[in-house]
This record gives structure tokens, sequence and C-alpha cells, in this order.
């Protein structure tokens, strides 16, 4: 039977930033195992790139602005660049609600440091990007320092160094069953490749984190959710430097990347529809055309690549945090999961943490206190404006 240290189950963003901070920080024997065939097979590979720091609680702003720091010395670091432009995130009120809603998420961004975000008054928010239609427009919120980052690079960058620190990454290799032994400790994995014995096992399987978590008897709480993509053909009608544009009523956003524009609207998926459908609906196309034709009037004359339009999932939590640190009874079985459609943004920081959850006992780079999986049990929930 092989053995190793950690054995880290998903290949994402997260789980190889997770097998680069563990071997960084002197884990000689991890193992990553991935199902896909190639890197990338899951969420990861379908993210738009945004990065931000203005969300409405705490802990998530922490958590982006230790991302953020560590995407400034990623090159350094992994030697591969994420394509880190800081473009600005500007979100959109239509309405005074929205407006202090979003002022409200303002305040608590600022205790934490993130002094460069502002509100904006409508003819501010005109100036920042001057496509939009601003009739109706109440005013919005802007932060500089935000902006894109290229997923699979992120990803590419934190498994090429971990590799170079002695990780082995396994591609086409499922986990199949669970031994726990009866003092509530994994022991042995059963995968697709063979038995591995392992010291620590973490669960960084995205949006299938509940499957990987039932076969080791633990409910996590994380359920897949999709989210389409329409993408245009190439075209000069927005600039490729417009900031990332949110509209705060309905999540309506749009971003320019490698000339074409990325259309999303996160909408309600309808009862018992399969989450990881991969092509989009005509009638959600049909709506996301028309609400960017109304507040973006230039991309009247924009003509979307069907083949390119695509959707996703997400993985989300009841409480659209992240799920940090050992699962309830069982001591040597970790989450990394739940990040609700973050989990790029946050990888970095994920990683480091988890890392230090595993080799020191706890996170203490950043209080993650409301991230620990036990929250839910305990009735202790995050609240505040998820920002999305
Ligand atoms: C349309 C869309 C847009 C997005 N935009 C953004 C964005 O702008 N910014 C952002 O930060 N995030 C964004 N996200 C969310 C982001 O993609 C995820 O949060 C992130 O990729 C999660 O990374 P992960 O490594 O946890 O999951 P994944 O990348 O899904 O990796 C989990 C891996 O686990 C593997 N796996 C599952 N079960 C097993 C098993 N039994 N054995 C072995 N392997 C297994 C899967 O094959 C998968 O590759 C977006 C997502 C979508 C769908």
């Amino acid at each position: 039977m092989r053995t190793a240290e950690v054995v880290i189950v998903g290949g994402g963003v997260v789980g190889a930033s997770a097998a680069y901070h563990l071997a960084a920080r002197g884990a000689r024997d991890v193992l990553v195992l991935e199902r896909g065939a190639r890197p990338g097979a899951g969420s990861t590979g379908r993210a738009t790139g945004g990065f931000r720091a203005q969300f409405g609680t705490e802990v998530n702003v922490r958590l982006s602005m230790l991302s953020r720091e560590k995407l400034l010395r990623f090159e350094e670091e992994t030697g591969v660049d994420p394509g880190f432009l800081q473009r600005g995130y500007l979100f959109v009120a239509t309405g005074e609600a929205e407006l202090d809603a979003l002022v409200a998420a303002q305040s608590v961004q600022h205790e934490c440091g993130l002094l460069e975000a502002r509100a904006l008054t409508a003819e501010e928010v005109a100036r920042l990007n001057p496509a939009l239609n601003t009739e109706g427009v109440a005013g919005g919120v802007y932060c500089p320092t935000d902006g894109f980052v290229r997923p699979l690079e992120i990803m590419r960058g934190y498994a090429e160094a971990a590799a170079r620190l002695g990780a082995r990454f396994e591609y086409g290799v499922s986990l199949e069953g669970v031994e726990v032994d009866a003092n509530g400790r994994v022991r042995t994995l059963r995968t697709s490749g063979g038995e591995v014995s392992a010291g620590v096992v973490v669960n960084a399987a995205g949006a299938w984190a509940a499957e990987v978590g039932r076969l080791a008897g633990v409910e996590i709480p994380v359920t897949p959710l999709r989210r389409q993509i329409a993408v245009t053909r190439p075209t000069e009608l927005l600039p490729e430097e417009m900031p990332m544009t949110i509209y705060a009523g309905d999540g309506f956003h749009l971003r320019v990347r490698d000339g074409r524009v990325l259309l999303l609207w996160p909408d309600e998926p309808p009862h018992g529809a399969d989450p990881f459908e991969t092509d989009v609906d005509e009638e959600w196309l049909a709506a996301v055309v028309s609400k960017a034709r109304a507040r973006v009037p230039c991309l009247g004359a924009a003509v979307i690549d069907r083949a390119a339009c695509r959707a996703g999932v997400y993985e989300m939590s009841p409480d659209r945090h992240a799920l940090l640190g050992p699962a309830p009874g069982l001591e040597n079985f970790y989450l990394a999961n739940g990040s609700s459609g973050h989990g790029v943004m946050h990888s970095p920081a994920l990683g480091q943490l988890l890392a230090e959850h595993i080799l020191d006992g706890d996170a203490h780079t950043l209080d993650v206190h409301a991230l620990r999986p036990t929250r839910f049990a305990e009735g202790r929930a995050n609240t505040g404006a998820a920002l999305l």
C-alpha cells in the first residue's frame, strides 16, 4: 500500500494552494489526487477571474487582503504570472436601499484597513464607466485595488511550485472510499489507483465536497450551484481596462477579457435542474443579453459567440463563507470547502491558513474562527452582506 503524510483530494486551485503551502512549510510527503484527467477539470477551469476585497464581513475582507498581498508576490514565489490586474470593481446601485447596503459593507471594509474603497455619486459612476446607461443609477461603490486574476495560472503556479518541493500530483485518480478507525481517525483511502495510507486528509473537492465527506461519514453542507457565462465575439466596443461592473440589485456583471465581453447574471435555477449541465440555457442567454443592452447600450452591436458560452458550478455553503479546519468528529480530516464562488480569489490565503491548521494546530496569520466547520451545528453561521 502507498503512504502519504498528507493526501489532498481535489487538484483545483484550492488543492494546489494547499499542496504548495504545506510543502513550503516542510511537509515532505504530500499527495494530491485529482479525478479529472487533466488539471482544471472542476470549477477553477470555468471561473472568470474576478478578484475583490469588497465584501460585507470582516473575515472575507481579510481573506482577500491577505490573498492580494500574496498575489502581488506570486510570480516571485512560484515563477508563474497570476495575471493580477488591479482594474477595480465597480458596484452599481439602482436605488437608495441598495446604495445603503453597499455603503454599510464599506464601513466593515474600512475597519479592516481597505481605505481605498469609496462611495460614488451617480456622476462618478458615469465617469468610471462611461459606457453605462446611468438612468436610474443612484450611485455606487468602487475599490481601485480590486481587479482580475487568471484562475488556471494561479492553479498552475501553485501546483508546479509544490511539485518542485516534492509534492506528487496524480490525475485521473478518484477517491472512492475512506476507512475511519474507532478513534475517529482516517486511516486508509480507497482510490481508483489503489489504497493509500494517509496521515492527514484534506477535502479540497470544491462543489463535490459533500460527496467526498460522505465517503468519510461526515455531512458537509456544500452544494453545487450552476452559474452561466455569455461570451461575445472579439470586439472593441468596451475597453480592456474597464473595471468589473456589477449591479448590486440582481448581480448582473460584466468584464472584458482578452478582447471579449463576458456577461454574467446569477439567476435562480429552476427546481430539479441539473447543476452540472455545462451549456447555457437559451432563455437565460436571451435575458442576460437583454440586460446587457439596456444597461450598456453600445453592446447592442456585440455578437454573442454561442460556442464560447458556458456554465460551471459554485460550491455554496449555507452562509456563503468557506469552511476551513478539521471536520467535526474526525481529527485528521480537514476541510477547505464552500467558498461560494470566491474560491479562486481566496485560494492564496486559504492554502496558507490550512497549512497552519494542519502543521501548527490552528490558523494564526488571520483569525478565521468565523470559518470553523462546526459553526452551523452551533447555530452560529455568519451574517452580514455577502455582496453576492
Ligand atoms: C461561472 C463561474 C465564475 C466564477 N468566477 C469566479 C471569480 O471571478 N472569482 C473567484 O474567486 N471565483 C470564481 N468562481 C468560483 C471558483 O471557480 C471556485 O470557487 C474555485 O474554483 C474553487 O476551487 P476548488 O479548488 O475548491 O474547486 P475545483 O476547481 O472544482 O477543484 C475541485 C476538484 O476536486 C476534484 N474531485 C472531486 N471529487 C473527487 C474525488 N472523489 N476524487 C478525486 N478528485 C475529486 C474535481 O475533479 C475538481 O477538479 C467562479 C465559478 C464559476 C462556475
